[in-house]
């Protein structure tokens, strides 16, 4: 119910309109953005690398309403990438296809995207096409196949969401390429018709997911991230869960899969503690650092995830 609230909201533009106009609901943000503008994200990436933690930067902005806000965002993400390369900072890139035109138009949409790699591919560095709701799903999949498969480009990812019932299927086909993945659980408000309504069987997914994820690493010769910290292994973990982080480390023993051939995702200002742990454990560790001042449906969802952090929003109201 909360959860399906804050989802909405974080689709109503009054409310966008509303929530970015209040200067305290931009200090609530700071918790989970690095700030609003690149210099900021690559300066959250770099105190991250200090710690031996690697980044992928995001851009913040989605479901774009015109080509040319889908041109100016690709503009934006090559610009990402060039300052990425100038300070040499063990990052790579998130992107929204919705972002880059999606459901404007699929074809302008793939030429931004491979624009995007090729200049990615120059530097060396790698792009994570992430995951939006359900109904993006086939054409973002459909977007990285043309990009991995028809047009070779090695640097691509993409996630996957562990809620919904396809993610199993849809994982079997892309690990016969085999796709770099990321794992995660699902941010958005699906139905119960094509998502597990119950977190206990999203968690049972998930481990399912890890192992079919884990079994295929180790079938491709167990790929490592590459001593730039750039490129990640086929396996990503993206989850502050305990329990699906734990069960991904015991399975990767028990099967003989090395530390370095699977890496651990977190979002920039959740669990600090695991991050940093898992970091100190050797484990390689990415968290998704966003920046822009397109704050506010990311920062909507994160709220979603957890009444508490609905004390912390308000808490700033208060605060100078
Ligand atoms: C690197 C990364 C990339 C992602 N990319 C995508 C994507 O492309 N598409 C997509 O749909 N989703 C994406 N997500 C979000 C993901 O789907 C989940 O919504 C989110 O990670 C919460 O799920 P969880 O696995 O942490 O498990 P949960 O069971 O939700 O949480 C486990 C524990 O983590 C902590 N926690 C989780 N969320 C919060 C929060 N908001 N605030 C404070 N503590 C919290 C709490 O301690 C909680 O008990 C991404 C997540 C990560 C880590």
């Amino acid at each position: 119910m909360f959860r399906s609230l804050f989802i909405s909201i974080s689709k109503a533009d009054w409310a966008r309109r509303m929530i970015m106009s209040w200067k305290f609901a931009w200090r609530a943000a700071r918790r989970f953005v690095a700030g609003d503008k690149l210099e900021d994200g690559i300066e959250a990436a770099q105190n991250l690398n200090q710690k031996n933690i690697n980044t992928t930067l995001d851009l913040l902005g989605e479901q774009t309403e015109t080509l040319e806000q889908a041109e100016k965002a690709t503009q934006s993400i090559l610009e990402m990438l060039e300052a990425i390369q100038a300070a040499q900072v063990r990052s790579n890139v998130s992107v929204k296809l919705t972002q880059l035109g999606l459901k404007l138009d699929k074809q302008i949409c793939a030429d931004n995207v491979q624009k995007i790699l090729e200049l990615a591919k120059k530097y060396n560095n790698f792009v994570r096409i992430d995951m939006e709701d359900a109904a993006c799903v086939d054409d973002t999949i459909g977007v990285f196949k043309e990009m991995r498969v028809n047009k070779g480009y090695e640097n691509v990812g993409i996630v996957l969401q562990a809620y919904l019932y396809r993610t199993v299927d849809d994982l079997a086909k892309l690990m016969e390429i085999p796709a770099r993945i990321r794992l995660c659980k699902g941010a958005y408000k699906e139905p119960a018709d094509v998502a597990f309504p119950k977190k206990k069987d999203v968690d049972a997914n998930y481990d399912r997911a890890v192992k079919l994820m884990l079994d295929s690493a180790l079938k491709a010769g167990a790929p490592t991230l590459s001593p730039d910290g750039r490129i990640p292994p086929i396996p990503c973990i993206a989850s502050h869960d305990e329990n699906r982080i734990n069960y991904a480390i015991k399975y990767a023993k028990q099967i003989g899969l090395p530390n370095d051939a699977i890496e651990f995702q977190m979002l920039y200002g959740i669990r600090r503690d695991i991050q940093s742990k898992l970091a100190e454990q050797g484990y390689h560790v990415r968290i998704y650092v966003p920046f822009g001042t397109e704050w506010y449906a990311y920062n909507m969802r994160r709220l979603a995830e957890r009444p508490a952090n609905l004390w912390f929003f308000l808490s700033n109201f208060f605060k100078k």
